[in-house]
């Protein structure tokens, strides 16, 4: 396959070999932007996964501290009434023995901090003897839950009872509870030691948490005891619909879980515990927001800094591409402005044509390729049937219109690179195929010939009254001795003769014979 003599004309590579470097520069950029954003993304979630871990580790210890102390609370009461309870058992709790049973209460009082009081109630619940002195002259506490419970149950296990206001000062107590019998095991009565609720307030805001933290203390079927922020209306609520009563503590009596409430629609992480001696189960909850506020922030800031440096990327990205377009544009005008005075030399204005001089040019380089390769080279003049006539009828810029769209008919029949159509003169055409037999050349001057007819240009002077052309083909393989020159001549006889057989056809030379043995197509 021959290579195409330089037409400068054909410089549409320059900006299409430019382009996947601007795609490029976009690709990576954009690459960078993406990859700065999944880093970013990336680096945000495990930072969230640590700060929300290390908040159940946080909430974990706090309830397990909860917990203890709830416990050591518990115990401290349950010792105390149980020894109580077993020595007036054996002892029972005549008139003689309320002075000294005073006492001992009102000592053991001193000595928790934690135990409002202690009372000891016959079996009616009335009182018979408390650590205050004085006995209530009111109702006694046969109402009271923990009275009832003790009525009703023979065991001698302590019951730890919803909150309940002390009937001797109004205080809210916690009741810890234990049954005494007689000496033949029949009910005698409750002593009961109130632990102050107020106890625990104090226990749980001694944790500097956020104001919007919860703590709170419940008994095991949800009935709320104490809580922080502290608020006695919600005292003795149930919170056995609750998500950890109702799904965590069922499946494990401690752990931690992030709840959202039906209440007000916050997400909290919940730390929670059941006590092992009591029927107690104590939790804390820290909304997710205050958990991860610290997070928030940095996520903003981190954010702030990644579009920032997004934003320059993309801004560099953006001039560089732009500087890279203006580049191609300058080039390309350079390159353009190299080649135009090459173009004005070696193509015809009129119709963007190679001229002469190319022709020769190329012909020279075909011919020696053709000679060293052995391979034919064809030539097909060409010229306009009745052209003259065609000038007389519709002028001179008429025509010249008609010639440059004849030319762009030819060019567009003639598909190879290395085909090369020139004007060589006035109205006539000459089209140089390098690699191609007369076959191949009388194929591309019939197209030709067929595609002028069908551009349908109208033509009065023209007897078939359409614009039409005569070709003259001749194709050989160069040898030595043979000259450019003869392979003109013999395509120029062959036009020749074409004419004088009528014109609008395609006429072959043949070598043997030269210009005077043609046969014609018409
Ligand atoms: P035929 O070739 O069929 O024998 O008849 P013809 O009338 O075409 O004769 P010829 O080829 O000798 O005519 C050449 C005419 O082409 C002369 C001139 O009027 C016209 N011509 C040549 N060059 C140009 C040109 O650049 N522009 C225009 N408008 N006409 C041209
Ligand atoms: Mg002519
Ligand atoms: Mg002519």
């Amino acid at each position: 396959m021959p290579t195409p003599i330089h037409d400068p004309h054909d410089t549409l590579g320059g900006p299409l070999k430019r382009l996947p470097l601007r795609k490029a520069a976009v690709i990576f950029i954009a690459a960078v932007c993406l990859s700065l954003c999944g880093l970013l993304y990336l680096q945000l979630e495990q930072s969230r996964e640590h700060d929300l871990s290390q908040a159940q580790i946080a909430s974990v210890n706090l309830t397990r501290a909860m917990a203890q102390q709830a416990e050591d609370t518990f115990v401290a009461a349950d010792l105390v009434v149980t020894s109580l309870a077993d020595w007036i058992q054996a002892d029972g709790f005549g008139v003689a023995l309320t002075p000294r049973l005073q006492r001992t209460f009102a000592r053991r009082v001193q000595a928790l901090q934690q135990l409002h009081g202690l009372f000891l109630f016959d079996r009616q619940g009335q009182w018979v003897v408390t650590s205050f002195g004085e006995l209530p002259t009111r109702q006694g506490v046969a109402d009271r839950e923990y009275f009832k419970f003790h009525q009703q149950n023979a065991s001698l296990q302590a019951h730890i009872g919803p909150a309940i206001r002390s009937r001797q000062n109004g205080e809210w107590i916690i009741p810890l509870s234990r049954r005494v019998n007689d000496r033949n095991g029949q009910f005698q009565g409750v002593l009961m030691a109130g632990i102050r609720m107020e106890y625990f307030d104090r226990f749980f805001t001694s944790f500097s948490l956020d104001d919007r933290a919860l703590m709170f203390l419940a008994l095991a079927d949800g009935t709320l005891l104490s809580r922080r922020p502290g608020a006695e209306l919600r005292i003795g609520e149930s919170l056995a619909q609750g998500e950890i009563f109702r799904h965590y503590l069922p499946n494990a009596p401690s752990g931690t879980a992030m709840i959202r409430s039906r209440v007000d629609g916050e997400l909290r992480l919940y730390g929670y515990q059941q006590l092992d001696a009591y029927p107690l189960v104590v939790a804390s909850a820290t909304p997710e927001a205050v958990v991860l506020r610290g997070w928030y922030a940095n996520a903003v800031q981190s954010s702030v800094i990644v579009a920032l440096v997004v934003l320059g990327v993309s801004l560099f990205g953006w001039v560089f591409v732009l500087q890279v377009r203006n580049g191609e544009r300058i080039e390309a005008d350079l390159r353009a402005a190299q080649e135009r005075p090459e173009v004005i030399a070696t193509h015809d204005s009129l119709t963007g044509l190679a001229n002469r001089r190319l022709f020769e040019r190329a012909l020279q380089v075909e011919f020696a390729r053709g000679l060293r390769q052995q391979s034919p080279l064809s030539l097909i003049m060409l010229d306009i049937d009745y052209f003259k006539r065609f000038n007389d009828s519709y002028g001179h810029v008429a025509g010249d219109q008609c010639l440059a769209r004849v030319a762009g008919v030819v060019k567009g029949c003639c598909q190879r690179p290395s085909d090369l159509v020139v004007r060589y003169g006035g109205e006539e055409f000459a089209v140089l195929l390098p690699d191609t037999d007369i076959e191949g050349a009388v194929a591309i001057a019939e197209r030709i010939r067929h595609s002028v007819r069908d551009a349908n240009i109208l033509h009065s002077g023209a007897p078939s009254g359409q614009l039409t052309v005569s070709l003259g083909c001749h194709a050989f393989v160069p040898k030595d001795g043979d000259s450019i020159e003869w392979l003109i001549e013999c395509a120029d006889a062959a036009l020749y003769q074409a004419k004088n057989f009528g014109r609008n056809r395609t006429q072959v030379a043949s070598r043997e014979r030269r210009s005077s043995d043609t046969h014609s197509r018409g």
